[in-house]
């Protein structure tokens, strides 16, 4: 914990306490921002855990306790949701699910020089599969993104996780129809018993955020450049 936050006071140049803008109140141009997705939330509350644990407030969670590192570092961030509450206008609950997802997609889209971020926990049929995993989108950046951040995982956490960094399925909606880097982080599993216990400590909730800090402050240059272009960075060391 003390290496990584060592890490991620030598990756801010200001700590600028500005807290982190809600929709509509979008970055400057030339600026990264970050959009943090609580993944689920409203009538969808994702995986429930065999003791109950419900997936979409773990998610929020780690995601406001993430908002906070990223607002302490002053890099521009949104979040798709701050609380379990959505607002719908929809009548069924199918037609919820998919007008959620379309606000997200429209958030995502209407920010400029957008980085997205996804939290998520995994579930599996038996309680032996552990681990985080790090998915990304086929968008420029994701990948090498993705990799950097699972590899912070696996090295922090140090739980014997041998999974790689995946791309996404294609099935998955709101990663698959987006033009900036994206990833989605299945931080543990619900359905392991030792992960499941993690999840409901703050401690464990906060390390998780403090290494997504890291992983995307650390390739704040690499996704800068796919903005802003290699070529315009070196004219300005002239
Ligand atoms: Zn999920």
């Amino acid at each position: 914990m003390k290496r990584l936050l060592a890490m991620l006071l030598a990756l801010t140049m200001s700590a600028a306490l500005t807290p982190c803008a809600r929709a509509g109140e979008l970055a400057a141009p030339r600026t990264l921002t970050l959009i943090i997705d609580a993944g689920h939330g409203g009538e969808d509350g994702g995986a429930v855990s065999p003791n109950g644990l419900v997936e979409s407030g773990v998610n929020l969670d780690i995601a406001l306790r993430l908002e906070r590192l990223i607002a302490l570092f002053g890099a521009p961030c949104v979040m798709t949701r701050d609380s379990e509450e959505i607002a719908y206008t929809a009548e069924t609950t199918r037609a919820r699910k998919v007008e959620d997802q379309k606000r997200r997609l429209k958030l995502i889209r209407d920010t400029e020089n957008a980085v997205f971020l996804s939290i998520h926990q995994n579930k599996y049929t038996s309680g032996n599969p552990f681990g985080a995993q790090v998915l990304y989108a086929p968008t420029r950046g994701s990948e090498e993104l993705g990799k950097d951040v699972q590899n912070l995982l696996t090295a922090t956490l140090e739980d014997g996780n041998r999974r790689a960094a995946a791309r996404i399925q294609s099935e998955i909606y709101l990663m698959n129809n987006i033009d900036c880097p994206a990833v989605l982080v299945e931080c543990a599993f619900l359905s392991n018993a030792r992960e499941e216990a993690l999840l409901q400590t703050e401690s464990y909730r906060l390390k998780l955020a403090v290494i997504l800090a890291a992983g995307y402050l650390h390739n704040r240059e690499m996704l800068e450049d796919i903005y802003f272009g290699e070529s315009e960075n070196g004219v300005l060391l002239h």
